[in-house]
């Protein structure tokens, strides 16, 4: 009874120290010295997480990173990071994940965390790798037959130049005016909503819900393909996805430079995505009728031992008939906000804190509510993402008999274990924040070095680079001897807080000290 008590307790004192309270320890062999040491590694250093201290210092970065970009007055000079260390370290943390996976399946245990950890470290690495870059993510597409799918709307199109940054205006004093855009957009109706849920949830179109969750990101791709073409310039911008209360996500983005309001709807009211993946009209397996996995064949229909098609014979199927509607298509709804916004201005400040706000409350949240209303409306849209194919790997296209992309044994429609079908995403599986490449001259990664060198600067201490190859990082399981437990490990983070806090204290003391001196010395 004591100890969880105890450890509630500890818990507190390190949220209070702004100490992460989920560290995941790390053994790092230092190779010129030979020391092996056991490394309490924040959780919020490798994946997004919710552990609350984290998750704050991962919305001040995120803060830093949106006021660098947004009213940027030079051209940022791009740094290719093809040794990026995070990536790096993202990849051997991949590496002794997928060891812990076949190490456990090995004895028998259950190894679904394992799996999705690994599903959302390949997130995490590509996304790395693009600098969180939505539009980045096009490698591996097919490049066959698809001129329907770029149909672009009808919209005036500049002549491209090749900056990023906004026009200014000169105001009649001289002044130089650097405006910018606040803009936010929405999914349209599924139906009428109050508080939070549907007024009648019969009428409500959650199937209609569930696929544009699915596909959000790729229709913010095309917004952004359409603002460039229109606005002429490569235009920069810092995007959170956030969910509405009626469980929808939608988007608030910070765009760099200015664009006339008119130009803007239009953008918003002619982008869409038509999602061009397998009719799912027709269900062909279901219950106990599902198909069968051959050795060397792949999925076959249980009754006429049939190969059901794989996912690229199902798509050459698809390029093939010119009868073939999409799957889905996804546009905005009429409610958006569009606002202008000036460098160095309190509604810029504002905006910025907004953005980042709710960046930990996740889509599914509405499922823990005492509302009984919103609660149910959750678990109907949950239920609609169920049998929804969230990607090519899915395994609930067996169900519609396609063989899912990269097909495997033990797969069932209704078991996918994608993000997109968790009760805490609710559909949207992608990256909460969108940066683009040009937003500013950093990475994520980039600024928590800054960061870093701003504490060590301050205590005196040289930030020397370290060369990444200089440390092997492993992991340590739980029971390792060496592993203090997780009580103790807390309070020797929270005293090293302490420390280091009181330090800065008596520095900050001292400068104050040598200030006010300074200052009664010019009195005197
Ligand atoms: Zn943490
Ligand atoms: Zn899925």
């Amino acid at each position: 009874m004591a100890q969880p008590l105890a450890r509630d307790v500890v818990e507190e004192i390190a949220k209070q120290y702004g100490v992460c309270i989920r560290p995941v320890p790390l053994r790092r062999q230092d190779i010129v010295t030979g020391q092996v040491e056991v490394i309490d590694v924040p959780c919020g250093a490798t994946l997004e997480s919710k552990c609350p201290p984290c998750a704050k210092r991962n919305r001040q970065l995120r803060r830093a990173q949106c006021r660098e970009g947004w009213h940027l007055d030079h051209e940022p000079v791009n740094i290719p990071d093809n040794a990026d260390d995070y990536q790096r370290h993202l990849v051997e943390l991949r590496a002794d994940v997928q060891a812990w996976r076949d190490e456990t399946e090995k004895a028998g245990g259950d190894t679904t965390d394992l799996d999705a950890a690994i599903v959302e470290l390949d997130e995490e690495i590509n996304a790395a790798g693009m600098r969180g870059n939505v539009l980045g993510r096009t490698s591996g597409k097919r490049s066959r037959s698809t001129k329907r799918r770029q149909d672009a709307p009808d919209l005036p199109k500049r002549q491209m130049t090749k900056t990023t940054l906004g026009r200014t205006f000169t105001g009649s004093d001289g002044k130089v005016y650097r405006p910018s855009m606040f803009v936010t957009l929405t999914l349209p109706s599924y139906g009428r909503v109050l508080e939070g849920a549907p007024l009648n949830p019969d009428a409500y179109d959650y199937g209609r819900a569930a696929r544009d969750a699915l596909h959000f990101s790729k229709l913010v791709d095309r917004f952004v393909q359409n603002l460039r073409r229109v606005a002429g310039y490569d235009v920069q911008y810092f995007a959170t996805v956030e969910p509405q209360k009626r469980l929808a996500p939608h988007l608030h983005m910070a765009i760099r430079g200015t664009l006339p309001r008119t130009e803007l709807r239009q953008i918003i009211a002619a982008t869409y995505h038509q999602v061009w993946w397998p009719s799912t009209d027709e269900v062909r397996f279901e219950g106990e009728h599902l198909p069968v996995w051959e050795d060397g064949a792949g999925y076959l229909d249980p009754t006429t031992g049939e190969v059901l098609p794989t996912w690229e014979q199902a798509l050459d199927a698809l390029d093939q008939d010119d009868e073939a509607e999409p799957l889905h298509v996804l546009r905005f709804g009429d409610q958006m906000d569009v606002k202008g916004v000036l460098a160095g201005t309190p509604d810029a400040d504002q905006l910025i804190g907004y953005l980042s706000k709710y960046l930990t409350k996740s889509l599914g949240d509405a499922l823990g509510t005492d509302d009984p209303r919103r609660k149910a409306h959750a678990e109907r849209l949950l239920d609609a993402l169920r049998f929804e194919p969230c990607s090519p790997t899915c395994p609930n296209w067996l169900r519609y008999g396609v063989q899912p992309k990269g097909a495997k044994p033990g797969m069932a429609p209704g078991r996918c274990k994608g993000k997109a079908h968790k009760p805490d995403h609710l559909g949207y599986a992608g990256r909460r924040v969108l940066v683009s490449r040009k937003w500013s001259n950093k990475t994520l990664t980039e600024h928590k070095q800054d960061r870093r060198t701003w504490v060590l600067e301050a205590l005196g201490v040289e930030d020397k680079p370290v060369d990444p190859h200089r440390y092997i990082w492993r992991p340590v399981k739980p029971g390792d001897p060496e592993l203090a437990p997780i009580g103790v490990r807390l309070l020797r983070s929270v005293h090293e807080r302490q420390r280091w806090r009181n330090h800065l204290d008596r520095l900050q003391a001292e400068a104050d000290g040598q200030d006010l001196s300074a200052t009664e010395g010019r009195a005197a």
